[in-house]
């Protein structure tokens, strides 16, 4: 008894810190838990609107095919339109896929690049002539502009292809009213900057800290309905990143957005 009262200040120590550990640890799974439980949320939201949104091109392909099989097409430039529809509805449905699946390969870590020398204008330029068809049905205008000469940078095609892709595909999502896109690639402190503006519904500061993350979208993007699944930007981000760069967004709720990819002009 004369010991542990001698030593009672270091027992009544040695418990304090083990209650304050325990607190500790007993706290650090509640926030475990609870950071689980959103991921779970999220990745449930995602599966269904990968699901819907694979489902809806795949469903207007198979009935264009079912219309044309049953010959209920009758004018040839009938049939034009719905070859040209299926084709547009299946490059979508490749473009979806390719996003999946280099999704699963970025969040695993697998993603693998071939750098070649690219020239940055040129890709752009086939990529707006490969989308012009469903640009100009849809009623937008894409304004492009290039001020560089020989933008060449070294990176992986298909991925800067995806970069693209993913940034004009929501630029025509949010686009609200406006039909209008503007593409400037210019250069800046030896750096490509790559902008893709639109005049959209726009983002608010709070979302802008939240959009790079992985199945994220905004309570607006949900509530209005507008096709996705939040992943674009996450891919987006990971490949200008694996490419040496950085992804930017400028944004006012109700004024528009504009990304920002800048790429060092030597490549990595
Ligand atoms: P998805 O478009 O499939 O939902 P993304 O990762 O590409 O996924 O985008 C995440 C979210 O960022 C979108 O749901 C939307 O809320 C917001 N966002 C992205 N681009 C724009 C844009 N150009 N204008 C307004 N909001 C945007």
């Amino acid at each position: 008894s004369t010991l542990i009262k001698a030593g009672s200040g270091i027992y009544l120590f040695a418990f304090l810190l083990i209650v304050l550990l325990m607190l500790l640890g007993f706290t650090f799974i509640l926030y475990s838990l609870n950071v689980e439980i959103r991921l779970n949320k999220l990745k449930s939201e995602f599966i269904s609107n990968v699901s819907h949104e694979l489902k809806s091109p795949l469903t207007s392909i198979r009935m264009m095919t079912e219309m044309l099989h049953h010959n209920r097409v009758d004018t040839d430039e009938r049939k034009s339109e719905y070859y040209s529809a299926m084709l547009e509805e299946s490059e979508h449905l490749s473009h979806l896929i390719d996003n999946i699946l280099d999704f699963s390969r970025i969040d695993e870590d697998r993603k693998k690049y071939e750098f070649i020398d690219l020239d940055l204008d040129k890709l752009t330029r086939e990529f707006i002539k490969s989308i012009s068809e469903m640009i100009r049905e849809t009623g937008f205008e894409i304004n492009y502009s290039c001020v560089v000469k020989n933008p060449v940078i070294r990176a992986d095609r298909n991925a800067i292809l995806q970069v693209l892709y993913n940034l004009i595909d929501n630029a025509i999502k949010f686009s609200g009213e406006s039909r209008k896109i503007e593409i400037d690639l210019i250069t800046k402190d030896n750096e490509i900057q790559l902008s893709v503006k639109d005049y959209g519904t726009g983002i608010s500061p709070k979302d802008q800290e939240k959009i790079f993350e992985r199945f994220y979208r905004s309570r607006e993007s949900e509530r209005s309905g507008i096709r996705g699944s939040g992943i674009g930007l996450t891919i987006v981000k990971k490949i200008v990143e694996d490419h040496g760069g950085q992804l930017s967004v400028e944004s006012r709720q109700g004024g528009g957005s504009k990304f920002t990819v800048r790429l060092s002009m030597n490549g990595i």
